[in-house]
């Protein structure tokens, strides 16, 4: 039976679109490893892992495993006075992998839920240190972005974002200028004697006037991903986590899109050699099978909030913590467990530096970058989404521009055979307008 596309364009949104005015879609019956399968027949070489997600490919038979074996017990059952095998093993997992001081999790069911429940623990600490604490807005970078709904939105970049049309009902927090951006070299090397110290005065600035009224900074650590995909100084970093501690301000890492691996280390947050005092993961997490996300945070955190008026965090999803997808969330951090992630990430980098040089200097193009296993051509002009995606196609890839930005950020068992036709045909379409 062929897919409906009629139906599909009359009746349901699709991300960030008009739905009068549509942009094409494409159908999608099946996917396997690094290929998505059309309706057609013909298969596409994936740049964009969903989304990040699908870090191990799709279809893959250990993900499948896990879902088919927890469905044959239970789909899900409630959290409120119930736990599970299914969320101790991901929990146990999650914590033996990140930043050491994180002891607590709690599970969300996506990406922007996390970032809501990270503000919610940051807010609600304040209060439990102290009775009626000023502490209530946070800080956040120019070109960042956080999630969609209402407390994320407000932490997204203030001018690329969505505050212009939701201003009044938006919370009204502190936007720094966007860090600098550096070229993979700086970051790659580690020599940090190019990062030039005068960059951390804002901050500085705003804290010494401010802190009393600040609960937290948020941060996307190194990877400033739908804001730009910019990447940046890992000092920037280090002092903004040195400012927070000065200044009794909490800093949230939100590592949904760096984390398990994307950049080269574990969590972006190493880059700097830092810890976090909440932390946001998601995406990657599940493998790209189920939305599923989760907020850590340390005993410090926890202990605060436990003295707030409330005693608990206050936030608890239908949802919360599903037995499918912390199950599969479980394998995946098998798999990342195992650290062939490291090799494959680091391949995946060398190769992007050497295919994607040549893109430097084509009439256009105003900087190609790399970082682990995200490649980014960043254009002079935004480019058409519609046009370049239909090139993409017949090209044999799926590659998803925005803005001015073409980029990949392919599964981490992409082959080089296929990361080459994804730099090949990135090149193509860049040399043919
Ligand atoms: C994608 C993303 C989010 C939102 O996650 P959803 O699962 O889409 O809600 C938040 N922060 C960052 C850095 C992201 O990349």
């Amino acid at each position: 039976m062929s897919i409906n596309l009629q139906f599909d364009r009359d009746h349901i949104w699709h991300p960030y679109t008009s739905m009068l005015d549509p942009l094409p879609v494409y159908p999608v019956v099946a996917a396997h490893g690094c290929e998505l399968e059309l309706e057609n027949g013909q298969k596409l070489i994936d740049g964009t892992a969903s989304w990040w997600s699908a870090v191990h490919g799709y279809n893959h038979p250990l993900l499948n495993a896990a879902v088919t074996e927890q469905l044959s017990k239970m789909a899900h059952v409630m959290f409120g006075g119930i736990t599970h095998p299914s969320a101790i093993n991901l929990c146990q997992r999650l914590l033996a992998m990140v930043p050491n001081n994180l002891t607590k999790v709690f599970l969300a069911d996506s990406g922007s839920i996390a970032v809501e429940v990270a503000i919610k623990m940051a807010l609600q600490y304040w209060q439990g240190i102290a009775t009626k604490s000023s502490k209530q807005k946070l800080i956040s970078l120019r070109k960042g972005y956080h999630g969609d709904t209402f407390a994320a939105m407000a932490v997204c970049d203030p001018v690329d974002g969505m505050h212009g049309m939701f201003n009044d009902v938006l919370a009204q927090h502190y936007f720094l200028p966007a860090p600098e951006l550096k070229t993979e070299s700086d970051i790659a090397s580690e020599c940090f004697n190019r990062f030039d110290p005068s960059a951390m005065l804002p901050l500085q600035q705003l804290l010494q006037e401010q802190h009393t009224q600040i609960a937290a900074l948020i941060v996307e650590p190194i990877v400033q991903g739908y804001g730009g995909m910019r990447f940046y100084h890992p000092e920037y970093l280090k002092a903004a986590r040195a400012l927070c501690d000065k200044y009794d301000v909490l800093l949230i890492c939100d590592e949904i899109a760096t984390g398990f691996g994307r950049t080269g280390k574990l969590f972006a947050c190493e880059h700097a050699q830092i810890q976090p005092d909440i932390m946001c993961v998601g995406k990657a997490l599940s493998g790209g099978y189920i939305t599923l996300a989760a907020t850590l945070c340390s005993d410090e955190v926890a202990n605060g909030i436990s003295l707030s008026d409330a005693k608990g965090l206050m936030h608890g999803p239908t949802f919360m913590a599903n037995p499918l997808a912390c199950a599969v969330a479980t394998a995946s951090l098998d798999i990342i467990a195992t650290g062939k992630w490291q090799q494959q990430v680091a391949a995946i980098e060398q190769q992007l530096k050497r295919e994607l040089a040549p893109c430097q200097g084509v009439a256009g193009v105003k900087d190609v970058r790399v970082l682990g296993a995200i490649g980014v051509l960043e254009m002079a002009e935004k480019v058409d989404v519609a046009k370049l995606q239909q090139r993409f196609v017949e090209l044999g890839v799926w590659i998803r521009p925005f803005n001015n930005l073409i980029y990949v950020m392919p599964p981490f068992i992409i082959s080089a055979a296929q990361l080459s036709q994804l730099t090949a045909a990135m090149y193509t379409v860049i040399t043919e307008h």
